[in-house]
């Protein structure tokens, strides 16, 4: 009769987990992800970033990135997580085409999915939870990015495996100009990639210029 109790015991155990400062980050290698990396290791955390390649158009320039940053920053190694299904299910121009502007980059469910591959991975590695580089102006853009859906994936998380399971959004209250500013202080701007269309020439990124990320980015810059 094992089989009716192991709920209870598995919560008990949960509830009773010591916290291990450890955390999953969603790295993608741009402003957001980078800067929310830097503020959760500077609040004590293991950093254990998650790249995942889903066959955005940008990925040979988002790979070259996240190592080098990674290594900088001290986090744990780039755990790479490989998957077709947003290739297969869905047909946003971010997926091996030109986007430029944020209808065409949407991809439908990617942060709700990512989180959930994120959590997973946390539950692996006993993180007590995973990050996701979610600020200001992220809001009324997609509906899978904003406090509410984040903190929904953190009950769903916690549901699903039994224990405290936290969404980090260290960068909650910034603003895109605020994180520049940082990167600029970190000396790491230069290192992060932005563009949805960006590619890789002769081991350099170049970013395509004229995409949304692209004009915000420059904009933000000519105000520096
Ligand atoms: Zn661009």
């Amino acid at each position: 009769m094992n089989i009716k109790t192991k709920f209870n015991e598995e919560l008990l155990i949960g509830l009773e987990r010591q916290p291990t400062k450890k955390a999953v980050l969603l790295f993608s290698g741009g402003i957001d992800s980078t800067a929310a990396g830097i503020l959760l290791k500077e609040k004590g955390y293991r950093v254990f970033p998650l790249f995942i390649d889903y066959g955005q158009s940008s990925l040979a320039a988002e790979q070259l990135v996240v190592n080098k940053i990674a290594i900088k920053l001290g986090f744990e190694p780039v755990r790479v997580i490989t998957t077709e299904l947003l290739k297969q299910l869905t047909k946003s121009n971010l997926l091996g085409k030109e986007a430029v502007d944020d209808s065409q980059a949407w991809v439908p469910g990617r942060n709700t999915l990512f989180m959930i591959i994120a959590g997973i991975f946390a539950k692996q590695v006993d993180a007590d939870g995973v990050c996701i580089g979610y600020m200001l102006d992220d809001n009324f853009v997609f509906g899978d990015n904003d406090y509410f859906h984040h903190k929904n994936v953190e009950q769903l998380l916690s549901k699903s495996f039994l224990q405290p399971m936290e969404v980090f959004m260290p960068i909650v209250s910034y603003r895109k100009k605020d994180l520049v500013t940082l990167l600029m202080e970190k000396g790491l701007l230069s290192d992060t990639v932005s563009c949805w269309n960006a590619k890789v020439v002769r081991g350099k990124v170049v970013s395509c210029g004229s995409c949304a990320n692209c004009l915000e980015r420059n904009s933000l810059l000519v105000v520096k």
